[in-house]
């Protein structure tokens, strides 16, 4: 990492201020020619972590005023000098500063570059600059909350422990298998099993968390089904506390999909309003109502809407019996109702009574879908979830090698083939937080990052 890399940190266009980072072992001369501080005496002191003001120039023409930030290695983001350039906000400020760092030997950087220097520099795990980028990514308060507790290092703790047990007990059979004579205790089957199976236990628990944990981050595809005319638009613009979706007595008026995305009691739904479910002869409606049965197939979340003790129809029949497990009905029009007590055959289905036009069971509706997500857990926002699907894949793969390494000691197998399953399960956890990953698997996931992170 000679390079000295340079970005926009923020995102260009008008705005009152820009931030531009420099980082690498030239940073700290390249500032010194472009920057004249206000202060010399107290900028010459070298303080580490401070603010300082002054002019930015390109050779000797002033491009703007500017704050300078100092952060120097290895107490900084990256481990390497930093200087994060405070500019005027608008296009033109920044991209000149950005070229005049360039001039003077900086490179622009690639996207995620900083983060990835921080990682190689040791100051953080890849759980923890995979959380980087959800953060800035995060839609809800809980998805921020989740990355905020990745971030600090919760959960690599958890998955560093959980590699050192792994480590541990290779360790054991590895010297079990170099020096059988020393009758070293790695030999005791009974001892081995229950090491394998203490992991085995610790990898569950982490992937049962990680079903929450993905829907924290990603949010549910939710769908809203059902037949015309029952409320299914109404039911989105509610939700959505917008008129989204056009609102008529007239059946058959959303003929296509409508998808919006909301947070519902801290839950990213990704909501689809799909065309009502019925017998058409109209082409358009036609094809609509093909696509909602392919929603349906792909659906996290299917929210049935029905009118509250109408007769069931065959379709919805159909789709309770088929997505039992992710179906919540919404028995709608409860106010049209003399008798509100609502008859319903499917005793393991959650029927919810419903008025979209008097604000009735939306309360209902988001604890039911907290209480999916969280699997009836009650679940601390900093408790560390696993969420990424590049970690949920790595510890899968090693949940299974640990299972073939349990099956092993009960077949009685040798001691070396083992080794093999406890090394396949020690390789795809180390993965996780970057202990053994090829530069090519870095590259793909920095790739992800914005430049300036
Ligand atoms: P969709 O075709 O299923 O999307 O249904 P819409 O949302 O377009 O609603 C159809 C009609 O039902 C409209 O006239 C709505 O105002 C009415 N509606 C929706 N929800 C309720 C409700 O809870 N009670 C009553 N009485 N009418 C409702």
């Amino acid at each position: 990492m000679d390079a000295t890399i340079v970005a926009m940190a923020t995102a260009m266009g008008e705005a009152s201020i820009h931030i531009l980072r420099l980082s690498g072992p030239q940073a700290g001369n390249i500032i010194d020619k472009c920057f004249e501080p206000h202060n010399l005496k107290r900028w010459t002191r070298g303080d580490n972590f401070t603010l300082n003001l002054g002019v930015f120039k390109d050779e000797s023409k002033v491009l703007d005023e500017v704050l300078v930030g100092r952060m120097l290695g290895p107490f900084s983001y990256t481990g390497e000098d930093v200087y994060e350039i405070n500019c005027h906000g608008g296009t033109f400020v920044a991209q000149r500063i950005l070229y005049a760092c360039i001039r003077c030997g900086a490179q622009l950087a690639e996207p995620g570059e900083f983060s990835k220097r921080a990682f190689l520099y040791g100051k953080m795990d890849l759980v923890q600059a995979e959380a980087v980028i959800d953060l800035i990514c995060s839609r809800t308060d809980t998805a921020a909350n989740l990355a905020l507790s990745q971030l600090s290092g919760g959960l690599s703790k958890k998955i560093i422990s959980l590699r050192d047990e792994i480590l541990e007990t290779l360790a054991f059979i590895e010297a079990g298998i170099d020096f059988p004579e020393d009758d070293v205790d790695s030999l005791d089957r009974e001892a081995l099993g229950g090491r394998v199976t203490m992991a085995l236990i610790n990898t569950r628990l982490l992937l049962e968390g990680s079903k929450t944990g993905k829907i924290l981050r990603d949010g549910l595809l939710t769908v809203i089904v059902g037949r015309p005319n029952v409320g299914k638009s109404s039911l989105l613009n509610a939700i959505l506390h917008e008129e989204r979706a056009i609102v008529t007595d007239v059946p058959g008026t959303t003929r296509d999909e409508i998808r919006e995305s909301v947070s519902v009691g801290g839950i990213l739904l990704k909501l689809v309003d799909t065309a009502g479910i019925c017998e058409s002869q109209e082409l358009v409606e036609r094809l609509g109502i093909e696509r909602t049965w392919r929603a349906l197939e792909t659906a996290e979340l299917i929210l049935l809407v029905v009118q509250a003790n109408d007769p069931l129809t065959n379709d919805e029949h159909h789709i309770l019996s088929t997505y039992t497990e992710k179906v919540i009905v919404i028995a709608n029009k409860l106010d049209l109702l003399q008798n509100e007590n609502i008859s319903f055959e499917y005793e393991n289905i959650r029927l919810i009574p419903f008025s979209v036009l008097e604000h009735r069971g939306f309360e209902e509706l988001e604890d039911e879908i907290r209480k999916r997500v969280y699997q009836g857990e009650v679940i601390m926002p900093s408790d560390p979830l696993l969420s990424n699907v590049r970690q949920i894949s790595a510890l899968e793969r090693c949940n299974n090698a640990l299972k073939q390494a349990s099956e092993s000691i009960t077949q009685g197998m040798p001691w070396d083939i083992l080794s093999i399953d406890l090394r396949e399960a020690l390789h795809c956890i180390s993965e996780i937080t970057g202990h053994n990953v090829q530069e090519s698997l870095l590259e793909d996931i920095f790739s992800r990052f914005c430049i300036g992170k």
